[in-house]
């Protein structure tokens, strides 16, 4: 298991009840009357977020939420509303981009709040919001049983069929004067949605347009310093390139990424990640052409994506210091990613 996540679950702070009184880190984009509530990811600021959509019509502020990171994060945007005068009852739909518990976990606790919210999701994924057994088994595989994955997800319970809706690519969703098109997405997961905000053209990418730590943009003044994320286990590199120039083409003015906030230089970001995608791909063919065995597979890929990391932190930060203080913070992308490919090239090639 990952380093920080054992320190997470040895601390105090994994109950979700010191939360009830924290002033959530928000950023508000009036203009376009969203909002960013950093959801303090296992303690850590600036990873994962959700995105509060206000209405821009009728007399009483409704909303729609965007990804909710975990049961954690559920005290964190109730204070969140509040902070922004938006009732719970008001919560129109809580949307999720994938089922991936770092973007969906919230949804049962929050529920419990937002009595009006329908779940907005993507077909393959509505079963397992249902009924989160199957989803939170195979966590338990990762975490070392199922107490841990409550702990540091949790409480993830079953919701009501009623309450959850599949949406189908390119439909359009309208609520509060916004007008919302969902677009189906491979590359990530099979289970993956991304949602144009037609009327700001903001898009909400999830994890299909790459991930960034906006720590580094402090120390580099690029803002879009970005890279592919390649989890296990509906990683494809081929359709994660397609995905990313899909969305390109859309045009959008601005991309809000779940990890973490908005990207303004879209071809720019579009290209990084295609070269990226492209080095992830290559890493797959590599082993498949010199017939790694399955057992050394993860090894060798580990070795790849640790050396491509090194050699893409070296050129953003500005000293061997900071290079070993983020090659420490990446660590757990390194072994994702890793285990991503792994999966892809042993079920897919
Ligand atoms: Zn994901």
């Amino acid at each position: 298991m990952l380093k920080i996540i054992q320190q997470f679950l040895k601390s105090e702070s994994t109950n979700p009840k010191d939360l009830k009184e924290l002033d959530p880190k928000c950023n508000y984009w009036e203009e376009w009357e969203i909002i960013l509530v950093d959801c303090n990811y296992f303690g850590m600021d600036d990873i994962a977020g959700s995105y509060i959509l206000k209405s821009i019509e009728g007399e009483e502020t409704k909303c729609a939420l965007i990804d909710n990171t975990n049961g954690r994060s559920v005290p964190i945007i109730l204070n969140a509303l509040k902070k922004y005068s938006i009732k719970p009852e008001n919560v129109e739909y809580i949307i999720v981009t994938h089922i991936h518990l770092d973007h969906s976990s919230g949804t049962s606790g929050l529920l419990k709040h937002c009595s009006n919210a329908t779940v907005l999701v993507h077909p393959r994924g509505a079963r397992h919001m249902v009924d989160p057994t199957r989803l939170m088994e195979s966590a338990a595989k990762v975490y070392g049983g199922i107490d841990n994955v409550q702990k540091l997800y949790g409480p993830v319970t079953k919701i009501s069929e009623e309450k959850v809706r599949s949406v189908s690519d390119g439909e359009i969703i309208e609520f509060g004067g916004r007008k919302l098109q969902f677009i189906h997405t491979l590359g990530h997961a099979k289970h993956h949605v991304c949602i144009h905000d037609l009327h700001t053209n903001s898009l909400f990418s999830g994890d299909n347009f790459g991930i960034r730590l906006p720590a580094l943009h402090k120390q580099k003044h690029d803002h879009e310093i970005v890279w592919p994320t390649s989890t296990p286990i509906g990683f494809d590199p081929e359709e994660a390139i397609k995905t990313v120039v899909k969305l390109q083409k859309l045009q959008p003015d601005r991309i809000f990424l779940a990890h973490y906030g908005p990207i303004f230089q879209i071809d720019l970001v579009a290209n990084r990640l295609v070269k990226a995608l492209n080095c992830y791909w290559d890493m797959c063919k590599q082993a498949k052409e010199e017939q790694i065995k399955p057992k050394e597979l993860l090894q060798y890929v580990h070795k790849k994506m640790n050396s491509w990391f090194n050699e893409f932190i070296r050129s953003v930060v500005e000293n061997e210091e900071q290079e070993q203080i983020v090659m420490e913070l990446m660590k757990a992308d390194i072994e994702l990613n890793s285990q991503g490919l792994v999966f892809y090239i042993l079920h897919f090639m």
